[in-house]
């Protein structure tokens, strides 16, 4: 049965992807999104679409994510202030948007009685690098003082939200933990690492890798990311339930990451380390090593990733190079 979705965030680099597999699906999708970081052309295939419906707005406005979440059957709540870089460079914005949004979001949902689904970042683990991690490993946080915790933490707060209105209000909630993901329509502008070191190998820019590059990473593609999303959505186990989503498989050192991006675009670019004070600001503090225990899921749903990190790789060369051939990379 076709279902309608309301996706926040929906013009992102994920929610896009969500879009458009649930569109393929024969389910009618609304997306709010206030474009900050989103971009309209990530939904250049979905507007064509009959079954779908953009909303130019803001969680931010409790008036509008009332309207559109009115009449939908399911909310998949993706909008957030996302990337070390953005959450870095401007963190009261990032705090609100995250933790005022996701209140809205939620709070209309129960309104309303819309079951929903709350993205969380693996972030809430901090400085936890024992790895692999599962859903109950400890937050090891640092101060809230620093940008990159108070991020951890107001993701840490919107678990707690959707997993209390679960508890205590019986609003049917399903909260993800999202590990680093990777694909086609992620913007290098915010930090991500892959994007910003093919376009820089591409261009023969030096690769810019901060701290040591020991740091050590798994990436998940987009793909993998959406099937996890959607099957969790369609398996009533997962409500009230936190999961992670990753690739433990695709576990990589920042530096080889760098390495292997040069070799593989056939670049002249050289690595160039950068001290993290000098990447971020005075304070910035990196976790050694992020990598998700994804036992929870795969019994939950019988989820596993399949797109190698070289399939990674792959993808996203070739959207970097198509763009930086037609000027805009
Ligand atoms: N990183 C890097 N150079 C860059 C961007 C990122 O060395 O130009 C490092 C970053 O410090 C981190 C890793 O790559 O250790 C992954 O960074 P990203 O921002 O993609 O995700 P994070 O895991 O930090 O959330």
């Amino acid at each position: 049965m076709s279902r309608t979705f309301l996706i926040t965030g929906g013009a992102g680099f994920i929610g896009s992807h969500l879009t458009d597999r649930l569109l393929a699906e024969g389910d009618e999708v609304v997306v709010l999104d206030n474009l900050s970081t989103g971009r309209l052309e990530n939904l250049d295939d979905a507007r064509r679409h009959p079954r779908f419906h953009f909303v130019h707005g803001s969680i931010l406005d409790p008036l509008i994510v009332d309207e559109v979440l009115r009449d939908t059957d399911f909310v998949v709540h993706l909008a957030a202030a996302v990337g070390v870089k953005l959450i870095v460079e401007q963190p009261l914005r990032s705090l609100i948007t995250n933790v005022r949004g996701t209140e809205n979001v939620l709070d209309a949902a129960h309104r309303y009685r819309v079951p929903t689904l709350v993205a969380s970042s693996s972030e809430i683990y901090g400085k936890n690098d024992a790895g692999p991690l599962a859903e109950t490993a400890d937050r090891i946080m640092g101060s809230p003082t620093v940008a990159r915790w108070a991020y951890g933490s107001a993701k840490a707060l919107d678990e707690i939200l959707a997993l209390t209105y679960n508890r205590e209000r019986e609003l049917q909630t399903i909260v993800v933990r999202l590990f680093n993901t990777v694909g086609p329509r992620q913007s290098p502008a915010y930090g991500m690492v892959i994007p910003r070191f093919v376009r820089q190998a591409l261009r023969g820019d030096a690769i810019t890798v901060f701290g040591t590059g020991t740091q050590v990473r798994c990436f998940g593609h987009v793909n993998d990311v959406v099937s996890a999303i959607i099957g969790l959505i369609h398996t009533e186990a997962s409500v009230g339930e936190v999961f992670n989503i990753g690739n433990p498989a695709n576990e990589i050192t920042i530096l080889d990451l760098a390495e292997e991006i040069i070799r593989r675009t056939g670049s002249s670019s050289t690595v160039k380390l950068i001290p993290y004070e000098e990447a971020y600001a005075t304070g910035f503090e990196d976790m050694h090593r992020r990598i998700p225990d994804i036992s929870k899921i795969s019994t939950t749903i019988g989820w596993t990733p399949t797109e190698s990190l070289e399939q990674i790789l792959a993808d996203a060369i070739e959207e970097a190079s198509i763009e930086i051939a037609a000027g805009s990379g």
